[in-house]
């Protein structure tokens, strides 16, 4: 489809089909992680929910261009970025709009393709302009949805994130389905980033073996980083902050950091592409 693809930035769509595993949490505190380590990062919130852009700082009146206008009418990416207060991390909003796209693209031509297209022009974009974006974060709707195979279409990689609780894997092979089929069918280059534990509490047993199955199941596609389940992370987004900002000292901002190493580990583990 695109000639551009393998070149920055690296898309990433963050994606798991259940609500509340912390999907917006990893694509906001990983962004800032690895704009924390020196890269130019952009979070992409593809959930018309908008918790991303909350999150970010970014108040429903900030969101002029939002991902909608992205997918649906061909706005170009950079015009709909927003600074956030980290450096190096800009995000393209969501809002509520976003939930009627599915239904407007319904008789689209190459639908499952807008987002593909649209990072593609603006691939373009950035080496027009010689600007730097090293990452690109889509945070997933709660569902298998056009959105998602949008996301999955677009992307290089998908970064699976699990909760540590009873019904993990509980949906995962239809996930699983749906990355095959867009591989058959859509995008046959896309990867397994990683699966990422989230929400994991050392003091219960059934968190450990949670962890222990997981990792029986996917083997070294599951990050060493476990994300803990810390408060401090559930507070900071009603203060627009990532976690890091909000208590960079504690066991979840931290952990998010040592999951940015590791994801930019893998770049230089993985061969180039031929
Ligand atoms: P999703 O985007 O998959 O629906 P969220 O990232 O919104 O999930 O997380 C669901 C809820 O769990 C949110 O209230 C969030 O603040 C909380 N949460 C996520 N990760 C953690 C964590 N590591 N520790 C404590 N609470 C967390
Ligand atoms: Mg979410």
């Amino acid at each position: 489809m695109s000639d551009l693809k393998n070149g920055p930035p690296k898309v990433i769509a963050i994606a798991n089909q259940k609500g509340g595993v912390g999907k917006t949490t990893t694509a906001i505190n990983l962004a800032t992680a690895l704009a924390a380590i020196g890269k130019q990062v952009v979070v992409l919130d593809l959930d018309p929910q908008g918790n991303a852009s909350t999150g970010l700082g970014v108040g429903r009146a900030a969101r002029r261009a939002t991902s909608y206008d992205v997918l649906v009418s061909e706005r170009a990416m950079e015009d709909a970025l927003i600074d956030t207060a980290v450096p190096g991390l800009s995000i393209i909003p969501s809002d509520a709009d976003l939930s009627g796209a599915e239904l407007e693209l319904s008789n689209a031509p190459r639908r499952s393709y807008r987002l593909r297209h649209a990072i593609d022009r603006f691939r373009r974009a950035l080496s027009a302009r010689q600007a730097q974006c090293d990452y690109v974060l889509i945070d997933c709707p709660p569902s298998l949805n056009l959105l998602t195979v949008n996301a999955m279409t677009a992307a290089d990689s998908v970064l699976v994130p699990l909760q540590c609780e009873f019904f993990a894997l509980e949906g995962l092979s239809q996930l699983m389905r749906t990355i095959e089929l867009v591989r058959a069918n859509l995008n046959k280059d896309l990867q397994i980033q990683g699966v990422v534990l989230t929400m994991y509490d050392k003091r219960n047993n059934l968190s450990g073996q949670v962890a222990a199955d997981v990792r029986e199941h996917f083997g070294d596609k599951v990050y060493d980083t476990m994300i803990p389940r810390n408060v401090r992370v559930s507070e900071a987004p009603s203060f627009g902050k990532p976690v890091l900002l909000y208590d960079m000292a504690c066991t979840g901002a931290q952990a998010y950091i040592s999951l940015a190493k590791e994801v930019v580990r893998q770049e230089r583990s993985t061969p180039e592409a031929v």
